[in-house]
């Protein structure tokens, strides 16, 4: 990015009333076959346009096209049963009833491809693609056929490297794997974790993120976060790794948290997007008070390697409020560019 200080979201935005039902996570599409494909691409456009419309620099699909950032990429793959159904504890947090896996599993077709191609030919602006990561998507099925956590870890990887070459060659400029797994198993992150992302981005040119937080502000995590105490300090344990990493970019979690902004220096030499919108509350953030965030962060990391975005997804917000938030995050980010270029 030739620009300063480029604007992106953590992924997910709200989708419209008529094609799921709002303010949910997992909700239902309320149409059906072509009228669905259709109705996806639509919201894809809009979701497009109003990000262009809030100033947004590096903008996404809003994951408009998928019901979940980890169960519709799993949904096309071959060997994951979904009306097999067991209830598991996700992220040691909350329980849920997922898919098991039944046999090998492998990726036969593209998954989100299309849909990218669909967006490139819609903007000329630099694309970031979302795509669960290893850790997170074993975090959120039983496996009833490898019974090693990690060995699926690597399976997945593949699968994922097969994807994110196909997006790369459709267009896509940033590829972002979501890795909110890694705030939790920490032992395992350094045990195989980061390894299996490096092995989902193997061979890539395009640029590379990983995006770690502490959740969309539903209510299993916002309990959550009430248990980890006055600083939060989990990304201390991924970020030295993650620093030795392939990986070019790296997402977190900072407007509104708990995390020290000091530990942004453990992952130093990194592009850094900084969560500069909370996306738990419904509060509009005020420019200025985006501005705050990023200058603080910019005590850590090198003007040109920040990246002002949001916290985590959108998809739970009302779509006002996303509308605003976004808007406030170019704001904020317009405030900084302004006292970086008059220095
Ligand atoms: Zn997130």
């Amino acid at each position: 990015m030739s620009k300063l200080l480029p604007t992106s979201t953590a992924g997910s935005l709200p989708k419209p009333s008529w094609l799921a039902e709002p303010e949910k996570l997992w909700s239902p599409w309320k149409l059906t076959g072509d009228e669905l494909i259709l109705a996806k691409q639509d919201a894809l456009r809009v979701s497009l346009s109003e990000q262009i419309q809030a100033g947004v620099d590096i903008v996404s699909d809003g994951e408009q096209t998928r019901q979940h950032f980890v169960t519709t990429f799993i949904e096309h793959l071959n060997g994951v049963d979904f009306d097999k159904r067991e209830t598991v504890r996700i992220r040691n947090r909350y329980d849920a009833s997922v898919p098991t896996v039944v046999s090998e599993v492998s990726r036969t077709k593209p998954v989100f491809v299309e849909d990218a191609k669909f967006l490139r030919a819609l903007t000329d602006r630099p694309i970031k693609w979302a795509l669960p990561g290893p850790m997170t998507m074993i975090d959120t099925l039983y496996d009833a056929h490898y019974k090693s956590r990690e060995k699926l870890a690597w399976e997945f990887a593949i699968a994922l490297n097969q994807e994110a070459k196909e997006l790369e060659a459709a267009g896509v400029d940033i590829i972002q794997f979501d890795e909110p797994a890694f705030n939790v198993f920490f032992d395992e992150v350094n045990d195989w974790g980061v390894a299996t992302l490096e092995r989902a981005l193997e061979g890539l040119k395009c640029e590379t993120a990983v995006h770690i937080c502490y959740g969309y502000g539903i209510k299993a995590n916002t309990d959550w976060k009430q248990t980890l105490g006055s600083e939060w300090r989990q990304y201390e344990e991924a970020f030295p790794k993650l620093q030795k990493s392939k990986v070019d970019i790296i997402s977190l979690e900072c407007h509104n948290s708990r995390v020290p902004m000091d530990l942004i220096e453990l992952i130093r030499g990194k592009k850094v997007m900084v969560g500069a919108i909370d996306v738990a509350n419904h509060t509009i953030e005020t420019a200025e008070e985006v501005a705050d965030t990023l200058r603080k962060a910019l005590q850590f990391v090198d003007a040109d390697k920040l990246y002002p975005s949001t916290n985590c997804g959108m998809a739970p917000l009302p779509r006002h409020v996303a509308r605003g938030k976004l808007q406030a995050l170019s704001g904020g980010a317009e405030i900084i560019r302004k006292e970086l270029v008059g220095l």
